[in-house]
């Protein structure tokens, strides 16, 4: 039997999985450093993440004991729109990755949209303009490190996203690509043509000759020999695009939610690029046989992580899983709500100067209610994005699949279902990440002949239906926007950057 080798490169570890059809047979990872040279500002070391993703690589194989030449194929997913610059020779980085986190370029980004760009950028990335996505961080290294961009005009340096180089390092330098989905995120590609934007290029003084060329998720993209043997690099694609596809979002309206830290949302909207009024990111999914689809992505800010601090700071819960136990002992939330503004509010609101909250407590409030609450509130940020989703694509969503640690509550599942009225499909691995790489590499390669193959296979572990009056639905939707509002612009702070979107 032949294995499929997924590497996971994700913002605080690397990861390895090795799959036999869709089934996890050994898994290994490893956390790398997250560097903070600034207030705001994130870095992470290339070399250290390569060697770690190498790793990894070499360890899940001797936990499983199976051979190179039983791997049909790796197929990568990756942290999105982190930016590495490297010498074309030597292949050595020029300076840190800067992390998609890193406002470092927020400024600039508030100076671009006060130039009026916001609406070219959009109309040909599907983004807002933002510090998050890779074309600023790049500008910025062209400007900062001394000699760079003369340097990358002759040829000399490569920009990568960390898809292009985990690829060009295994490779031996002969392969330097990346695919659709990653592109999709620099904010200098456009969606439409599918080429790299030459007026975006201009306007962020970027050298052409230092980007790789973009190729289809499903793709033979060359072959690695560094466990001895050679095996093809065969699927890419971004990491919540590749959790997509693993949760086999194929068709026109497939909707996934995962909930880990924060919650991303992504629906297919199929061949139609479809343009957000607000709040959400128009991007590129997965497609198969050389075509593209579309998605709307929405991301909120606090989700699972709302459950940590109930238990690592209020000391509420002692563990994540408890918070279930604990909101089923009381039948409601006693009218209150929790808005988990910590960092603001992500889509579809984007208010920087948001602020957390709890409103409506009483003296009869206690702990379980507040813990209720909280998993309601994930909820219920949730469902404004999906209803976002749905009034900007005319699109129903019936089924939401779900993916990530908090999906393991079932408590919380239910309330999803309750809340949005659709149906909630967990699967049974939820590593739908790392499974979306590994379908992506066998479907280039022929180890799953179609993706009805695949869709065959989808048996949910659990499905969760609605099971609430639409009064009920009604009432405790009102309630939380009432909520919301509270917890709007809160802090006045000059200093907090528009998110911009
Ligand atoms: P990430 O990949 O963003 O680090 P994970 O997908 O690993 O996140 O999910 C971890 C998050 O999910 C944590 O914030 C944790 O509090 C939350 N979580 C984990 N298990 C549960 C649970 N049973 N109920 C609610 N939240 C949970």
């Amino acid at each position: 039997m032949k294995y499929l080798l997924a590497f996971d490169q994700g913002s605080t570890s690397s990861r390895c999985i090795l799959f036999r059809k869709s089934e996890p047979i050994a898994t290994y990872s490893m956390p790398h450093e997250q560097i903070y040279p600034m207030n705001g500002w994130v870095e992470h070391n290339p070399v250290e993440i390569y060697n770690n993703q190498i790793k990894c690589a070499t360890e899940v194989m001797s936990l499983a004991k199976v051979k190179t030449n039983d791997i049909s194929a790796i197929g990568i997913t990756n942290q999105r729109e982190t930016v590495v610059v490297w010498e074309k020779f030597s292949g050595k980085p020029i300076c840190n990755a800067i992390v998609w986190q890193c406002r470092r370029t927020a400024d600039y980004c508030d100076k671009l949209k006060a130039e009026g760009f916001e609406s070219v950028i959009r109309d040909k990335t599907g983004l807002p303009i933002d510090s998050y996505f890779s074309a600023t961080k790049l500008k910025w290294i062209l400007d900062t490190i001394p000699g760079a961009r003369e340097r990358a005009k002759n040829g000399e340096l490569l920009f990568g996203t960390i898809d292009t180089w985990l690829i060009w390092n295994m490779t031996k330098g002969k392969t330097f690509a990346t695919d659709y989905t990653n592109a999709s995120r620099t904010m200098m590609y456009n969606i439409h043509t599918l080429e790299w934007d030459r007026e975006l290029l201009e306007l962020f003084d970027i050298p052409e000759i230092m980007l790789p060329k973009v190729y289809p998720s499903c793709h033979m993209y060359g072959e690695t020999d560094f466990l001895g043997s050679p095996i093809p690099i065969a699927g890419v694609a971004g990491d919540q695009q590749s959790a997509m596809f693993g949760q086999l979002c194929f068709n026109m309206g497939d909707t996934k939610n995962t909930y880990g830290t924060g919650a991303f949302l992504l629906m297919n909207t199929g061949r139609v690029a479809c343009r957000s009024k607000i709040g959400l990111i128009t991007t590129i999914a997965c497609g198969t046989n050389g075509f593209v689809n579309y998605a709307l992505e929405g991301s909120v800010f606090t989700s699972g992580s709302l459950v940590q601090w109930l238990r690592d700071d209020l000391k509420m819960i002692p563990t994540a899983a408890a918070s279930e136990r604990v909101a089923e002992k009381v039948p409601d939330s006693g009218g209150i709500y929790l808005v988990p503004a910590f960092v603001g509010l992500g889509a579809p609101y984007w208010d920087p100067y948001a602020r957390g909250t709890i409103v409506g407590i009483t003296r009869s409030i206690k702990r379980e209610h507040i813990v209720r609450a909280a998993l309601e509130a994930i909820a219920l940020q949730s469902n404004d994005v999906i209803k976002q989703m749905q009034s900007e694509s005319n699109i129903k969503i019936s089924t939401l699949r779900v993916d990530g640690g908090a999906s393991a509550n079932n408590l919380l599942m239910q309330m999803q279902a309750d809340i949005s009225n659709v149906r909630v499909d967990r699967p049974a691995c939820i590593e739908t990440t790392a499974m979306g790489a590994s379908y992506l590499a066998g479907l280039t390669i022929g180890y799953y002949k179609s993706p009805a193959e695949l869709s065959d296979k989808f048996e949910p572990e659990r499905t969760f239906r609605p099971a609430v009056t639409p009064e009920w639905r009604e009432k405790l939707i009102n309630g939380w926007h009432k909520a919301v509002t509270r917890a709007r612009d809160w802090e006045t702070d000059d200093n907090i950057h528009q998110k911009g979107f």
